[in-house]
């Protein structure tokens, strides 16, 4: 049966994408399986320039198809901060304190200047596939304390207008439908037939 890699040691992030993989006939396996070693440093200045870094180190190293993803939050007010550094920004994937660093920054900052969102770059890398990446994006503003306790990361201080929730607040089916990643796969999805020709 054809392989891609999914770049991640995360189960959870595996399982999104083998949703859309196994109709596709490939068997999805992730760095757990077949590099645990491996550490891949993320040196971009960009959410792409990241997952290329990480789709094209493993895609050459293992010789197979490599999908990598790399995401984070940008708030406006903070100049785009905290981006690629949103897993390291106070403490490294300390999610609490992450929060509060958000929060402290935008003491005094307005509702209507809170304005941010979820950034999900996507990239497939192959023997035989030119480097290609997917964006999705989730717009929302940044509330003053947290709400909900669903999800992870920055998700309980993310409030989604469209639905009057923070992303903490939604189910994961509801979160996937509108979230960053959930987009992002969805683009890739689509051109996965072009890609795999
Ligand atoms: P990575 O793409 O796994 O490196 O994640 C980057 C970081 O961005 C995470 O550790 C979170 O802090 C933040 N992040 C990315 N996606 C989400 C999300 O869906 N909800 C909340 N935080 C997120």
């Amino acid at each position: 049966m054809k392989q891609v890699v999914i770049a991640t040691k995360n189960k959870g992030k595996a399982k999104d994408f083998e949703a859309i993989f196994k109709p596709l006939d490939y068997e999805v396996v992730t760095m757990l399986d077949i590099a645990s070693d491996m550490e891949i440093e993320e040196t971009g200045s960009t959410f792409e320039e990241n997952a290329i870094i990480k789709a094209e180190t493993l895609s050459k190293a293992l010789g197979k198809i490599v999908i990598a993803d790399d995401s984070g939050l940008e708030v406006d007010a903070l100049g785009g901060e905290p981006g690629v550094f949103s897993a390291r920004y106070a403490g490294d994937h300390d999610d609490e304190a992450n929060i509060q660093k958000v929060l402290e920054k935008l003491i005094g900052v307005p509702d209507e200047e809170r304005t941010a969102r979820f950034v999900c770059a996507i990239a497939i890398s192959g023997p035989d596939i030119e480097t290609k990446t997917f964006r999705g994006t989730c717009e929302g503003k940044i509330l003053h304390e947290k709400r909900g306790t669903n999800g992870f990361g920055y998700d309980p201080i993310f409030y989604v207008p469209e639905l009057g929730r923070t992303m903490a607040e939604l189910t994961p089916e509801e979160k996937g439908a509108i979230s960053h990643r959930g987009n992002a796969i969805r683009k890739l999805t689509k051109e996965l037939p072009n890609i795999l020709k």
